[in-house]
């Protein structure tokens, strides 16, 4: 079976419009997303322009405030101060990367952790590891409800992430662990990486290598979620060999059409989520 992202996401979306236009009516406004766009890099621009599209397209009030390469450090953190009092904020996303003379550590801990649409904040990352009510990144989060499109019920899964970083690999981990799955992390100092994830009912590739997982790696039955992106040429390929895989395997993601669509999506719901924590 193949995920359909774009099938889940458009679901997602669907459930979100009709979520707004329900709160319009009981609190008389609606939900605002500020995304803050330093420079030209030219995959910044187009994610910042899908999630515009996307949030305005299911009734959420969206802004981008737009940055040259060279701005400093302090205006962008006045801005952000700025949406953290503000009434109509109820999301702030600083797009990822950030030009060198700005920490990108320091950005990520003066946004509100209220308004931390993607939950990189240090206190939601604190809140998802502690179990407690956290925004979760994005991504990991979109992962999840893939997966779950497919099984519901996780407990006693034994779920391998390839990957350990924060956008990714650690977030996902905590949300298995919360699904009552065995997990285990595996990333570019792991001795025998295939061994792994061949133990694996649920594996998750958050890598960045083209093609990475080879038929041979996958047990039979498995839950297969391709995170990579991965440029040949001028095709887009995952970090798994989804030809070699699809057929062993229970369910897998493609790439494009898996993560990608839903990674949006979940930004939408947690603009929502912000929205309603903020004005409950
Ligand atoms: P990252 O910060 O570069 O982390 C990559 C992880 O993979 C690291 O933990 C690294 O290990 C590990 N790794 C690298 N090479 C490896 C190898 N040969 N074997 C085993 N592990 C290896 O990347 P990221 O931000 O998590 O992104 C991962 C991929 O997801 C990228 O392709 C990115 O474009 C994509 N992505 C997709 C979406 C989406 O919406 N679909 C969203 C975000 C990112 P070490 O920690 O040991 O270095």
């Amino acid at each position: 079976m193949i995920i359909d992202g774009k099938k889940e996401s458009a679901l997602l979306r669907e459930e979100i419009k009709n979520e707004i236009s329900f709160l319009k009516k009981e609190k008389n406004k609606v939900p605002g997303l500020s995304v803050i766009l330093i420079g030209d890099f030219v995959p910044s621009q187009i994610y910042v322009k899908n999630k515009e599209k996307n949030s305005k397209e299911v009734g959420i009030n969206s802004e981008v405030i737009r940055y040259p390469e060279e701005v400093t450090q302090e205006e962008v953190l006045k801005k952000i101060n700025e949406l953290n009092e503000n009434k109509d904020t109820s999301g702030i996303l600083v797009q990822l990367p950030l030009p060198k003379q700005i920490n990108k550590e320091k950005i990520i801990n003066a946004i509100n952790p209220l308004k931390d649409v993607d939950g990189f904040n240090p206190i939601n990352v604190g809140n998802l590891a502690s179990g407690y009510h956290a925004i979760i990144p994005c991504t990991p989060l979109g992962c999840l409800l893939l997966i779950k499109s497919v099984q519901n019920n996780l407990t006693g899964k034994h779920a391998v992430i390839i990957g350990r970083s924060n956008l990714n690999g650690k977030p996902m981990a905590q949300l298995l662990l919360k699904e009552n799955c065995t997990v285990t992390i595996v990333h570019s100092k792991t001795k025998d990486l295939k061994n792994e994830c061949q133990k694996a009912d649920i594996l998750v590739a958050a890598v960045g290598v083209a093609n990475l997982v080879k038929g041979d790696w996958v047990k039979k039955d498995s839950i297969i979620i391709d995170v990579g992106i991965n440029k040949i040429e001028d095709k887009i390929v995952g970090d798994v060999m989804f030809d070699e895989v699809k057929d062993k395997v229970k369910a897998i993601t493609p790439v494009p059409g898996g993560v990608g669509p839903m990674t949006i999506a979940c930004l939408l719901k947690n603009t929502v989520e912000c929205f309603k924590k903020l004005n409950s």
